[in-house]
């Protein structure tokens, strides 16, 4: 009587055990997860009808299409990361959409309304390639307010191991084959007019400073230690 049980919850330990250590690729159909926070909690920084278009309209747009896409083009069991690196390979709609579900992922997930604090390691990687904090966030501003037209400045980790600052046009990103300079992109900012133009108009220096306010270290400093140390 009491071995079946035994066996059971053995069974189950080595179930749940199986599915920590072996994680699921995340394939398509992609999904746009839910914003973390109100659209009016980034206030004044970032507004909330901006927020609520960029979401809901921008982002949910390119998600669907890149669902689209993948299955015309046959892509569904890769993962996102995948076809980004190899995205030379397929279409324009792969490389556009794509790029714009995976970098506003992202752009939501490293703000916030909330107070953070970056991890010793980052600030020491930034202070080291930088200087300071400070001049990492002028780096940045330099490379969003020069990306002419729309794009995204990144603070990335580069295959060394090392930060840098980057741009790219359009929903590129340093993850793709086709990016100037590769990595992995840790924090990124949004330089279409749609991210800002409601608030800011023309104005894009301002929204530049004022989305110093809304950073969520925490969370660049998750990724940091993610794209440093792939294994742990
Ligand atoms: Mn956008």
């Amino acid at each position: 009587m009491k071995l079946p049980i035994l066996f059971l919850f053995a069974a189950l330990v080595a179930l749940t055990g199986c599915q920590t250590v072996a994680q699921e690729p995340v394939t398509a159909p992609f999904e746009q997860h839910d914003l973390p926070y109100g659209f009016n909690a980034l206030e004044p920084h970032i507004d909330a009808q901006t927020m609520e278009v960029h979401y809901s309209k921008h982002h949910a747009g390119y998600t669907t299409k890149f669902n689209k896409a993948i299955e015309d083009e046959g892509l569904s069991d890769m993962e996102v990361e995948n076809i980004l690196a190899n995205v030379s390979k397929y279409s324009t709609a792969i490389r556009n959409n794509g790029g714009g579900y995976y970098n506003h992922e992202l752009f939501w997930s490293v703000l916030t309304p909330n107070k953070t604090e970056l991890s010793e390691e980052l600030l020491a990687a930034i202070n080291k390639a930088f200087g300071s904090l400070d001049e990492a966030k002028s780096k940045l501003n330099e490379a969003a307010s020069s990306r002419f037209g729309s794009g995204w400045a990144w603070l990335i980790v580069t295959t060394n191991g090392e930060l840098a600052i980057t741009s790219t046009p359009n929903q590129d990103n340093p993850l793709m084959d086709v990016a100037e300079q590769k990595g992995t992109p840790i924090f990124g900012i949004d330089v279409w007019e749609h991210a800002y133009y409601l608030k800011y108009q023309n104005k894009r220096g301002d929204y530049l400073s004022a989305i110093w306010n809304v950073v969520n270290w925490e969370e660049v400093s998750r990724r940091y230690a993610e794209a440093t140390n792939p294994e742990g």
